[in-house]
C-alpha cells in the first residue's frame, strides 16, 4: 500500500489554529479583556421562522409511517428544491433549468469533489489571495496550480492574463476573503477566455445574496456565453444562515462539453453520494419562497449594515480597503506598513479585537486584513469604536 504522496505537498492548515492560540495566549494574561472577534467567516443569527417551521414539519412527516421517506428517490435532489432553485435564479433574471441543479450538503462538499471531473494533467489557474480549498483540493489529487494575483492595482478583481495558458479557472465572487466582485465586463473577459480556450470556469457564488449593486451578476449565467465554460457552486449557508444546517448545489449547464459534464457529475454524485436529506431539502425550500427570501433578508440586512458600519470607519480613517458593499467580507490594508500578522497582533492588544491576517490567504494577502460583517450590531459598532480610537490617532 502506498499513501496518496500529494498530501505531502499540501500546507498545514493553521490559519484559524494560529489565530485561536493568540487570542488564548493573550487571554491568559489579560483574564478581563473583553475581545470582539470580527475574524469569522460563520453566521451568527437564527434560522428564519419560516425555515424552521419547514424543518419541524418535515421532522414531524419523517415521523409518521405514511409520510416517512428513506433515500431520496435520486441523489440529485428532489424536485421541490431543484424547482425553488429554477425559480429564486428567475428572480434575478437568469434561467436555470431544475434538470441542471444538483442539489448537495454544501459548497465546500461540491468545491473539494469536483475535481473529480477532470483529468489529472489539467492546469488550475487560481487567483492569489483565495479561499484555500480550490488549492488544497487541486493538490490534492496531484494537479499543477498556478496563480494569477489580485492586488491593490486590480481592486482585488484580476481579469486573465491571455499569454496564461490553464484548463480550470476558479473564480469567486463576491469573493473571500477580499469581498471584491466581478462586474459583468469583467466576467465577459473571463468567460471570453475560457471559451477560447476550451477552459472550464468553476464559479463560486456563495455569497450572492449580499450583491446590492447594479452591473455586478449575481450568477456566472447572467454572463453571454457562460454557460459553455461554466459550472456554478452555490450554498444556503450565508444566504439563510444554513453552515449548521447544510446545504448547497451546483449548476451544470446542458451545453458543457456537449452535456458531458453534467452526466459525468450526476454519475459521480449517484456513486459517492446518497442525497440530502429530505429535512434539510424542505428547509432549503421554504429559504427560497418568498417568505424565506424575505425573512432571510432581514437578517443580510444586520450583516449589510455591520459592514458599512465597518467600511464607513475605513473611509474616515483613509485606509484602503476591498468589499464591504456587496460582501459580508472588509478587507483592509494594515495601516503603516505592518505585516497581517504584525497587525493581529497590535489590534488583538491594543483594542482587544480579532480579525484574520490576509497572509493566511496566499502571498498577496501578505500586508492586508480581513474583518467580517458577521458579528453581532453591537460587537461590530464597539469593535468599530476602538478602532477608530486607536488608528484615528
Ligand atoms: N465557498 C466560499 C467562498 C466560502 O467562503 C465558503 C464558506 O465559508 C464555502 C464555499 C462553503 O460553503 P458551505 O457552507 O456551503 O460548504
Amino acid at each position: 500500500m502506498k499513501l496518496n504522496r500529494n498530501y505531502e505537498n499540501i500546507d498545514d492548515s493553521y490559519l484559524f489554529v494560529e489565530i485561536a492560540k493568540r487570542v488564548a495566549a493573550y487571554k491568559e494574561v489579560h483574564p478581563e479583556a473583553d475581545v470582539i472577534r470580527l475574524g469569522i467567516g460563520d453566521v451568527t443569527l437564527p434560522l428564519a421562522p419560516c425555515v424552521v417551521e419547514a424543518g419541524v414539519k418535515a421532522v414531524e412527516e419523517m415521523g409518521r409511517a405514511e409520510t416517512f421517506r428513506g433515500y431520496s428517490p435520486d441523489s440529485q435532489g428532489y424536485e421541490f428544491l431543484r424547482d425553488a432553485i429554477s425559480k429564486y435564479y428567475e428572480s434575478f433574471g437568469v434561467k436555470v433549468a431544475p434538470h441542471e441543479i444538483h442539489v448537495s450538503d454544501g459548497a465546500k462538499s461540491d468545491c473539494g469533489n469536483i475535481v473529480d471531473m477532470f483529468d489529472d494533467g489539467n492546469t488550475v489557474l487560481i487567483p492569489d489571495p483565495v479561499y484555500p480549498v480550490y488549492i488544497d483540493s487541486n493538490v490534492m489529487s496531484g494537479r499543477k496550480v498556478i496563480f494569477c494575483d489580485a492586488t491593490e492595482d486590480n481592486g482585488f478583481a484580476p481579469t486573465p492574463d491571455k499569454k496564461i495558458k490553464c484548463d480550470i479557472i476558479y473564480l469567486c465572487s463576491p469573493n473571500n476573503p477580499t469581498g471584491s466582485v466581478l462586474n459583468y465586463e469583467k466576467l465577459k473577459e473571463w468567460v471570453d477566455y475560457a471559451n477560447s480556450r476550451g477552459a472550464v470556469i468553476i464559479y463560486d457564488s456563495a455569497y450572492e445574496a449580499f450583491i446590492t449593486e447594479d452591473g455586478v451578476p449575481r450568477s456566472i449565467f447572467a454572463v453571454e456565453g457562460a454557460r459553455t465554460c461554466a459550472v456554478e457552486l452555490c450554498s444556503f449557508s450565508k444566504t439563510a444562515g444554513f453552515t449548521g444546517t447544510r446545504c448547497g448545489y451546483t449548476v451544470v449547464p446542458d451545453e458543457l462539453c456537449g452535456g458531458k459534464f453534467a452526466k459525468m457529475w450526476a454519475r459521480r454524485q449517484s456513486t459517492k453520494y446518497n442525497g440530502t436529506s429530505y429535512i434539510q431539502q424542505r428547509m432549503a425550500e421554504a429559504a427560497y419562497s418568498e417568505e424565506g427570501i424575505s425573512q432571510c433578508g432581514e437578517n443580510i440586512a444586520v450583516y449589510r449594515k455591520n459592514a458599512k458600519v465597518i467600511s464607513d470607519a475605513l473611509d474616515e480613517l483613509g485606509i484602503f480597503y476591498t468589499g464591504g458593499k456587496n460582501s459580508p467580507y472588509v478587507w483592509l490594508k494594515c495601516p503603516q506598513g505592518m505585516g497581517s500578522w504584525e497587525f493581529f497582533d497590535y489590534l488583538l492588544k491594543n483594542a482587544n479585537v480579532v480579525g484574520t491576517p490576509g497572509a493566511g490567504f496566499g502571498k498577496n494577502g501578505e500586508g492586508y486584513f480581513r474583518l467580517t460583517a458577521f458579528g453581532s450590531e453591537k460587537n461590530t459598532e464597539e469593535a468599530v469604536k476602538r478602532i477608530k480610537n486607536l488608528l484615528g490617532t
